[in-house]
């Protein structure tokens, strides 16, 4: 079975040590009074939700999964996820990050990333039912009319109801331009909406009294593709006017989907037949109004390998201590033993702090993204808003993609480490490879954030953004040019930073004769950029454990930050150099292989 302890040390060295988050809260009026011992205390007792209430729910929920009544369409949690959500809403951790004016606590997102990494970590599955809720919530406040706002809110607030995202539909997933849900309008001015949705995440559950699907459909008449869209809220009980729950919608369960993870979240496909909803923004603008949820759930799905991530880790490392197979190559290490504990053996190391390297990576650019979601809506200089809200867009597709993408290295990683009982479902370590493999590709596949950023965040703003990035770079380059110990972390960004500069102009240029270039490198380019990302992160950890080091502090956590930041420069962060030459080989090798695909 394995275990879970919450990473309370690293999220404080992050927050406290790295970025000192409450320099820039204390800027923002809402949140000038959130010092580090307030983060500190929630984050605590939020741990000890996660490891002492969700996660011992994380391997029955995965053996049980959802049942659907096919009868009354009434879809059933995993044993003990309704018990464990009452407890979530009574102990006010859904409302931890959302406005007081609906009844939140108005703490800061930073705080909420900490708390959902740890319930990532705990249970991926049980996390996605208040997890969706959070995106529904921010949808509704940017776009909503005042009267959904008042509806809607306190109860998403409260979690006494929980949101979805109905996107997907049978024949589009990443080309939503394609769907085929009708909204008709009706005399009182809701809509009538008719169509069916698939694989949607918590889309059926008695974990909750009401759920709020937030629902794209077409207008009649509206213009075909994308920008014939509009966004409806469609509540799974009718809801009158002073709040109270009526009569079933029109939008039921037709059936779940047996998958390959995350057993204990219901993806259903709900049938919605005449279901009313209310329109949420303008029409034929639903796309823009449904990319609030999305970009908050695209942050949110970066979040889920990085708990996978860390706990993943945290079994290995504690398995690899344990296990002992063979003698060290250098020599016996256990002479008590009848032989050494994995741990001496190259490999298995390199194996560990991958996972290592990429969780705390992952940890600091993901606590960095939640002080800029901060910045973007409670800072009060209108450019400090708008600065952190781009830099925020260029990272949301590295977040997405990078950190699953290095979570579905790190759980195999972490399951190779068990060696055969990796594959045995009693040690856990399965279930982490698959509930994490999910994460690349909902909320768009990793190659579509891949597209998202070379295409439109990079060349679409002739890289002005990610200079704006690079500048953050040079600072540090400039700052600690000159100090040796230094230099392994320093020199590898400065010069991968010079070397992105290149390549973009590069891409740019090829992708303006032909557009398969840009195709054909985007995928290799987020590894890129999401290293050159992490190096940063990585770097400026390194610059604070040395410093302590320096000062005389003998907390082997520093020691263990720099050896840590040491392997990351040794041995991941160098596939840049071979990402680089394979996007220079272009899009030839891939285009012209129509015999080869024949
Ligand atoms: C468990 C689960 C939960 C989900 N939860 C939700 C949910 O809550 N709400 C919701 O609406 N949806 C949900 N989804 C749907 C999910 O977001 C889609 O499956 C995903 O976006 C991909 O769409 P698709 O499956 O139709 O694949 P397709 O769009 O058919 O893509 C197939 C392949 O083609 C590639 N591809 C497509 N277009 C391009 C392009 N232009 N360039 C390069 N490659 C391309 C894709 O990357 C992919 O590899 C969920 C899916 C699953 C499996």
């Amino acid at each position: 079975m394995p275990s879970y302890t919450p990473p309370l040390r690293d999220m404080q060295f992050v927050m406290h040590e790295v970025l000192k988050v409450t320099d820039d809260l204390k800027l923002c009026p809402q949140h000038a009074d959130t010092d580090a011992d307030t983060i500190n205390a929630v984050l605590e007792e939020g741990g000890k939700f996660a490891s002492e209430v969700a996660f011992p729910l994380n391997i029955s929920g995965d053996e049980e999964g959802c049942t659907l009544d096919k009868t009354t369409h009434e879809v059933t949690a995993p044993k003990g996820f309704k018990e464990a959500y009452a407890q979530y809403v009574q102990g006010g951790w859904a409302a931890l990050s959302c406005d007081p004016a609906y009844g939140g606590q108005g703490l800061p997102f930073v705080v909420n990333q900490c708390f959902y990494e740890m319930l990532n970590s705990a249970n991926q599955a049980w996390t996605m039912y208040p997890g969706l809720s959070h995106g529904a919530y921010e949808a509704l406040q940017a776009h909503g009319t005042d009267a959904q706002k008042a509806l809607y809110l306190p109860k998403l607030t409260s979690g006494e109801w929980t949101g979805t995202m109905c996107l997907t539909e049978p024949h589009c997933g990443t080309d939503l331009g394609l769907l085929r849900t009708k909204a008709e309008p009706l005399a009182d001015g809701s809509y009538a909406i008719t169509g069916n949705k698939i694989f949607i995440s918590a889309g059926e559950h008695d974990m909750a009294e009401n759920i709020v699907h937030l629902v794209l459909a077409r207008l009649p008449d509206a213009p075909v593709g994308s920008k014939g869209i509009s966004l409806f809220a469609v509540p799974k009980f009718h809801v009158s006017a002073d709040g109270t729950l009526g009569k079933r919608n029109g939008i039921y369960c037709g059936g779940l989907e047996h998958k390959m993870g995350i057993h204990g979240n219901a993806t259903a496909q709900m049938v919605l037949e005449g279901a009313i909803g209310t329109l949420v923004g303008q029409p034929n603008k639903g796309l823009a109004a449904m990319f609030v949820m999305m970009n908050a759930a695209r942050l949110g799905v970066g979040n889920q390998s990085l708990g996978l991530t860390e706990v993943a880790y945290q079994n290995a490392l504690a398995y690899a201590k344990d296990r002992i197979q063979m003698r060290s190559l250098s020599g016996t290490k256990a002479k008590d033993k009848p032989a050494d504990p994995i741990i001496v053996h190259p490999d298995v190391r390199k194996m560990l702090l991958t996972a290592k390297a990429y969780a705390e990576g992952g940890r600091a650019l993901g606590i960095f993204c939640g002080v800029l979601l901060d910045k973007e809506h409670s800072h009060p200089d209108e450019k400090v808003r708008a600065d952190s809200g781009e830099m925020l867009a260029l990272l949301t597709p590295i977040v997405k993609a990078f950190l699953t993408d290095n979570g579905h290295i790190s759980t195999n990683a972490c399951m190779q480490v068990f060696g055969g009982h990796g594959f045995i479902k009693e040690w856990g370590m399965e279930q982490y490879v698959r509930d994490n493999r999910i994460n690349m590709i909902y909320e768009g596949t990793n190659t579509i954030q891949s597209l998202d950023l070379l295409g439109r965040k990079v060349l679409g703003n002739n890289g002005a953004t990610l200079k704006k990035f690079g500048r953050l770079v040079a600072a540090l380059v400039e700052e600690e040019g000159v100090n040796e110990k230094m230099a392994e972390f320093i020199t590898p960004i400065a010069i991968l930073g010079d070397q992105v500069t290149k390549l973009t102009t590069e891409l740019g240029f090829k992708g303006f004769q032909n557009a398969d270039e840009v195709g054909a490198a985007a995928v290799d380019y987020l590894r890129v950029a999401g290293h050159l990302v992490f190096g940063y992160f990585w770097a400026r950890m390194a610059q604070v454990a040395l410093r302590e080091i320096a000062a005389g502090n003998t907390d082997q956590f520093y020691l263990a930050k720099v050896q840590t930041a040491r392997f990351y420069f040794a041995k991941l962060f160098p596939e840049t150099a071979t990402l680089m030459r394979t996007m220079r080989t272009g899009s030839k090798a891939l285009m012209d292989t129509d015999a080869a695909l024949a």
